[in-house]
């Protein structure tokens, strides 16, 4: 198949490199000249491991090549992905759709044969509709189907997810032709026995924020339980172990922290509320979720400073960790944004290392200073914050850390340190949903 797919970020990368690795021959188009120019010199324009090999051997082969002419682009594809940004619209909450209707007009313009356009962005029900209206009156009597497939890959374990997926969802308006060829580009996940499931357009697209508010509201579920376990003395990883080992709940998506940020949950959470008041169902349940997440992350900020004993001026704060999750360079939304904001209202000095975020976080909080390891920060701090998970954090020389310090506090919001081995390395420990079993 000829797969052209339009925004060559997170996810329109990602796809095009794993649709070449199946053996598709794809074209990848983005208006930004700088990202296109960085992956022709071998830069990958995002930290996700593993995509940079991925790319370098699907552009050898011939498979895979980049481009920021659309027009050039979208020649001769059976298919056309538009994988361009979503974002929260200023103001109102609702998912901009301006890059993608533009990207729609762009399309209807410049292909030259009959095709199947495909949105993967995350898109409100209906817009499959509105797309195809526009492709319509830009080409009217052109055979362009549209179809809805909304991706569900993980930032930081993306290529595992876009090969192994738990499922495909392509949502159609029944036309063979475009069911043909969408059966035919996931053709290649039948060997990792991945269901692909075809629905209506309007039901696909519901499906990933319905999938999305879920986890949101799975991750809100257990922070709310962390904060009873503390009022009353309980131990919140015990209770999420205690309900997660039932099936009917599951265990993932049950680790109470600083509350959910990222690209997606976010600003998909808000727009199904958004679509839920526009057409009189009001999701409440979601509603809450979001307040309560907005809540929390500037609620951590307050919880560190009431660990420095409810002073933070001129107190030194070090932070671990600054994207929203591990093994990716994301900071849209991350929670440590709202961290530093509140720390640094209570006027603390804020010292922070990352291995991978530091150069998309610097210029969201120029007040604080990057170190260069977890050591630099922690040396002369008085508390010493874990905001993020990342692997390189879990074994960490705590007897080095609470030594170099001004005074040895931990507050650690993941939970990743055991009361007994913080106190023996001489830290006084502060975790999220209870004490922490010895
Ligand atoms: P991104 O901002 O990383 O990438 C979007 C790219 O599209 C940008 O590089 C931009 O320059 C380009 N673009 C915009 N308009 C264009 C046009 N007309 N022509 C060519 N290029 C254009 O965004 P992302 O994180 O990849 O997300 C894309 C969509 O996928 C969003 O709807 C998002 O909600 C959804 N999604 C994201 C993830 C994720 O983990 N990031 C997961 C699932 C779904």
């Amino acid at each position: 198949m000829k797969i052209t797919m339009i925004g060559t970020g997170y996810v329109g990368l990602v796809s095009g490199a794993c649709f070449a690795d199946f053996g598709h021959d794809v074209v990848c188009v983005d208006k930004d000249a700088a990202k296109i120019d960085a992956i022709l010199s071998g830069r990958m324009p995002i930290y996700e491991p593993g995509l940079d090999q991925l790319v370098a051997n699907n552009a050898a082969a011939g498979r895979l090549t980049f481009t920021t002419d659309l027009a050039a682009g979208v020649k001769g594809a059976d298919a056309i992905f538009i994988a361009v940004g979503t974002p929260s619209r200023r103001g109102d909450g609702h998912a901009d759709l301006s890059y993608v209707y533009a990207a729609a007009r762009e399309i209807a313009q410049a292909v030259d044969g009959p095709t199947v356009i495909v949105t993967k962005s995350t898109v409100p029900v209906g817009t499959g509709d509105e797309v195809e209206r526009i492709v319509h009156e830009v080409r009217p009597g052109m055979d362009i189907q549209v179809v809805s497939n909304p991706e569900f890959l993980r930032e930081g374990a993306a290529i595992s997810d876009f090969k192994r997926p738990d499922r495909v969802v392509v949502g159609t308006t029944g036309n063979e032709r475009a069911t043909a060829v969408m059966a035919q580009i996931y053709r290649p996940l039948n060997l990792n026995q991945a269901p692909v499931m075809f629905t209506g357009r309007r039901t696909a697209e519901l499906i990933k924020y319905a999938a999305n508010a879920f986890l949101a509201t799975k991750i809100t579920f257990i922070n709310e339980m962390a904060d009873l376990c503390e009022a009353v003395g309980a131990e919140v990883q015990d209770v999420s172990r205690g309900i997660g080992l039932d099936n009917r709940i599951g265990s993932k998506f049950l680790h109470a922290g600083p509350g959910y940020g990222g690209s997606c949950f976010p600003k998909d959470t808000l727009a199904l509320v958004k679509t839920g008041q526009d057409y009189d169902t009001p999701i409440r349940i979601v509603e809450t979720v979001v307040q309560v997440n907005d809540l929390r992350k500037r609620a951590m900020g307050r919880k560190i400073v009431k660990a420095l004993g409810g002073e933070a001026r001129g107190k030194t704060v070090a932070l671990l960790g600054l994207t929203f999750k591990p093994n990716t360079d994301d900071m849209r939304d991350a929670p440590s944004l709202a961290i530093v904001q509140a720390l640094e209202d209570a006027g603390a000095r804020i010292v922070a290392y990352d291995p991978e975020g530091m150069d998309v976080a610097k210029p969201m909080m120029p007040g604080v200073s990057m170190a260069k390891d977890a050591y630099e920060a922690a040396t002369g701090a008085d508390a010493l914050v874990l905001v993020t998970e990342w692997d390189i954090f879990r074994a960490l020389d705590l007897k080095r850390l609470a030594g170099s310090m001004n005074t040895p506090l931990l507050i650690d919001l993941r939970n990743i340190y055991p009361r007994s081995e913080a106190e023996a390395a001489g830290f006084a420990l502060t975790r999220v949903g209870g004490k922490g079993v010895i």
